[in-house]
């Protein structure tokens, strides 16, 4: 555990996920002392990778859109600092995303490029060639008006879209008729954990955007891109505090908080506290504070997103073939997304399978992520248990999960009976590892008229941020960091002093 050096800082931010360290290294370069603290015992949050079996596993960054020259992610690597520390490995732009649908038998192909995604699916889908060039115009025109997608363009506010207040399953419904091309449509659920009935069609949109653009990862995963951050975080002057919580705040007066009291007892003085943490725990730590009930009704009425049940494996043998690698494939029994996202169905969960190629000269060999969708109450029964400790039927469930999964790798790729299995990780897993309250994989649920906890909070000197402010996803995330360090330190000089980032 690392302890603070001084007793008070211009900013704390608490969380060193993606977004903690986004906004502790735009702020320290505004000249503020910042403190970064997270529970965890070093910075980075989801995008920490572990390693089994002689392979690297990411935890919370598999794949990202956006990637290539002069899309946002890589924008936002410019306006970070830290492009030129970072590679980027994208997918294969012919193939894109692959996905598998079982029932009724389907398989449909994202490629990258949005005017050769629009065009790939009105081939396959003639007689809905119409609502499919309205669909892909549509999504660049969210994208258009969403401040801070247009890559390039002054930050202009342009505040909610129409396109907030109307929900993906009624445009599904109103301009397509072709059930698997709704699926098609609707997959990208995955990516954000929230179900065509529930997500605005804007929130569905930023996020498709992205994926349709362009995917691939970077060199190292997650690693790479949390320690570039941290180091670049630690050299404008960041002070990192790791395995040391935020655990209440002091009262202050004014409707302000005062300390910050951590979980080693120390007492940490602030002008402002940025909170990239989930929402349900930000409740926790303003309730002493007393927000108002409209406030509390509020994030009371925030559900989490969808989780996953991860089952990580290496390949042995001969060497997998060109193909590996170069996409993520997908597998949904079925096609109507509300029903694949209800933790009652009976059907068999979607699938996402990626793979990461081997470095023959590091020994390490190439390896899979297989993520089944999941949900808390899949695990509701060992709720009270922790890592390490849990019981025998809890492992069993594990193991049942597992060897469904293997039996389904069967239909997705060729190397199926060459995997051999290192380890599995259930939403408790992820729960414990990430501090989190439910270890769902985008934080909240993106609902239609309900917004996240974004920028300054009813207590006047508290901010929030991360994955269920904005957008879900490292992208998200990052973009939160951003737009709230905007907020924070105002928007004239930091649109100054941003605008010249390559
Ligand atoms: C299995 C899985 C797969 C995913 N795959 C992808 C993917 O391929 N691509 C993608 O874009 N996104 C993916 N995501 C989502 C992505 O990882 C997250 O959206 C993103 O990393 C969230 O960043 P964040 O900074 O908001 O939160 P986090 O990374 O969760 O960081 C929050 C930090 O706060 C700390 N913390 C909590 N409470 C306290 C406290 N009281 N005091 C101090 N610290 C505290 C935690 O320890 C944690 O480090 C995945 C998520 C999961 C779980």
């Amino acid at each position: 555990m690392s302890v603070p050096r001084r007793n008070r800082y211009d900013d704390v931010v608490v969380g060193a996920g993606t977004a903690g360290l986004t906004s502790a290294l735009l702020l320290a370069r505004f000249g503020r002392s910042v403190l970064l603290l997270d529970k965890a015992p070093a910075p980075g949050g989801a995008l920490r990778r572990f390693r089994r079996g002689g392979a690297f596993f990411d935890t919370g960054f598999h794949f990202s859109g956006s990637l290539l020259p002069g899309e946002l992610f890589d924008h936002l690597l410019g306006v970070l600092g830290i492009r030129d520390d970072l590679t980027v490995v994208p997918y294969d732009a012919a193939c894109g995303h692959r996905f598998l649908f079982t029932d009724p038998r389907a398989e449909i192909d994202v490629p990258f490029g949005l005017d050769r995604g629009c065009a790939h699916w009105q081939a396959l889908f003639p007689k809905e060639k119409d609502a499919i060039a309205w669909y892909f115009e549509a999504l660049r025109s969210v994208a258009k008006r969403t401040m801070g997608m247009d890559v390039g363009r002054p930050l202009a506010p342009v505040g909610m879209l129409d396109e907030d207040f109307v929900s993906l399953r009624s445009v599904l419904d109103d301009r397509f008729r072709d059930p698997v091309l709704k699926g098609t449509i609707s997959a990208f659920a995955m990516c954000y954990g929230s179900p065509p009935s529930c997500v605005s069609f804007a929130a569905h949109a930023r996020v498709a955007y992205g994926f349709h653009q362009s995917g691939g990862t970077l060199a190292g995963g997650g690693d790479a891109l949390a320690d570039s951050l941290a180091k670049a975080a630690e050299r404008a002057g960041v002070e990192i505090c790791c395995g040391c919580g935020l655990a209440s705040f002091a009262q202050g007066k004014d409707k302000q908080a005062g300390e910050a009291i951590l979980s080693n007892g120390a007492a940490i003085g602030f002008d402002r506290c940025l909170l990239t943490i989930d929402p349900a725990m930000i409740l926790d730590l303003l309730g002493p504070l007393h927000p108002s009930p409209a406030f509390r009704e509020r994030v009371g009425a925030f559900e989490p997103s969808i989780g996953f049940l991860a089952a990580y494996g290496v390949l042995d043998g001969a060497a997998p073939g060109p193909d590996f690698a170069r996409s993520v494939y997908s597998e949904f029994p079925g096609v109507d997304f509300d029903a694949l996202m209800d933790p009652a169905t009976a059907q068999e969960r979607p699938l996402v399978v990626i793979e990461v190629p081997g470095d023959p000269a590091a020994g390490t060999p190439p390896s899979i992520s297989a993520l089944e969708m999941s949900f808390a109450q899949d695990v509701a029964p060992w709720a009270q248990t922790k890592v390490r400790q849990r019981p025998a039927d809890y492992l069993e469930y594990k193991r049942t999960r597992l060897e469904a999964i293997g039996k389904r790798l069967g239909r997705l790729v060729p190397y199926a009976d060459r995997v051999r299995w290192v380890d599995t990780a259930s939403m408790l897993t992820f729960r414990d590892y990430l501090n989190s309250p439910c270890g769902s994989a985008y934080g909240i649920k993106q609902k239609v008229g309900q917004f996240g906890l974004f920028g300054r909070l009813p207590i006047r000197n508290l901010y929030a941020a991360g994955q269920s402010a904005l957008l879900p996803g490292v992208l998200g995330a990052m973009m939160s960091g951003l737009f709230v360090v905007r907020q924070m330190v105002g928007k004239e000089v930091f649109d100054e002093t941003t605008a010249g980032a390559r």
